[in-house]
């Protein structure tokens, strides 16, 4: 059921338009900081609720942080925030009443564009094999595994994530130039997790203009049935707030970009809205599949 249909729709950001709509997005617990006051909660549903109206074939739960590296300094429990953040994306789907895939989303330990920081083998092993149980415990239809910054942390998690029986996605954040953030190549990592098993494989979180060079490595790679993912950023990075929303570029932008990419799963990432899986809806999803 998960990938039958031609073209889904991902929805877009979540910790950037947390952060839009006032609530508080600060290191180093940034978007998963909405999970802990009923306020957050609410304003999280609400954006969940608004990619759902907007035509998102997929939500992602706001279990981007809820690891237990990230929420060590705050004492908060992973499991908790974790099975919290994926019943509100439950809820806003039973509210708007239509059967969507809920993509239960995990990252990498350490901050996602420093290949550098990425726990030895061990430690990987163990940590996401914590999350994943967490992820699957509040039960989610599918394990995303994304910004991921180099091959051996993605394969650790897309071993462990292909083992619980859940379609696996995985999706690689590059450089301008379409290397892995690691300068590994995405034909390598196509080439090493796909004999694992995983479901899609694709990137995100790099500017939408630069997508298009990558997807084509990927599908070169995967075939032309193969899933084949992407979605893109809008904005850049900030130190302190995790990212600085900008209006570069605007929904039709975005929409003409994600025109040219050879993908069947397309959404947005950070600093995208809800107007933008509209565009994408009415001018990519509608106009495919
Ligand atoms: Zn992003």
């Amino acid at each position: 059921m998960i990938v039958n249909s031609k073209r889904l729709l991902l929805d877009g950001a979540t910790g950037t338009e947390l952060n839009r709509r006032g609530v508080d997005t600060g290191l180093p617990l940034w978007s998963a900081n909405a999970l802990t006051t009923d306020a957050g909660l609410s304003v999280l549903r609400q954006v969940h609720l608004d990619y759902l109206n907007a035509g998102a074939d997929v939500i992602t739960t706001n279990t981007f942080r809820t690891n237990r590296r990230a929420l060590a300094a705050k004492n908060f429990s992973a499991l908790e925030l974790t099975l919290r953040a994926v019943a509100t994306a439950k809820e806003a789907v039973a509210e708007f009443g239509r059967s969507t895939i809920v993509a239960g989303s995990l990252s990498t330990l350490e901050d996602c564009y420093r290949p550098e920081l990425v726990p030895p083998a061990d430690a990987c092993l163990d940590e996401h094999s914590e999350r994943i149980e967490h992820l699957v415990e509040g039960g989610v239809d599918v394990l995303l595994i994304e910004t991921m910054n180099c091959i051996r942390e993605a394969e650790v998690a897309a071993r462990i994530a292909v083992a619980t029986g859940l379609p696996t996605w995985v999706s690689f954040v590059c450089d301008v130039n379409g290397r892995i953030l690691s300068g590994e190549s995405l034909t390598y990592a196509a080439e090493i997790l796909m004999p694992l098993g995983v479901s899609a494989l694709g990137v995100n979180c790099m500017p939408a203009h630069t997508l298009a060079q990558p997807l084509r490595e990927l599908r070169a790679v995967c075939g032309e049935e193969f899933p084949v993912m992407a979605y893109g950023n809008i904005g850049h990075v900030d130190e302190e707030q995790g990212w600085v929303n900008t209006d570069t570029t605007d929904p039709n932008g975005y929409l003409q970009n994600a025109r040219t990419w050879p993908a069947q799963i397309i959404g947005a990432c950070c600093g995208s809205t809800p107007e933008h899986i509209r565009k994408l809806k009415q001018g990519w999803k509608n106009s495919g599949a």
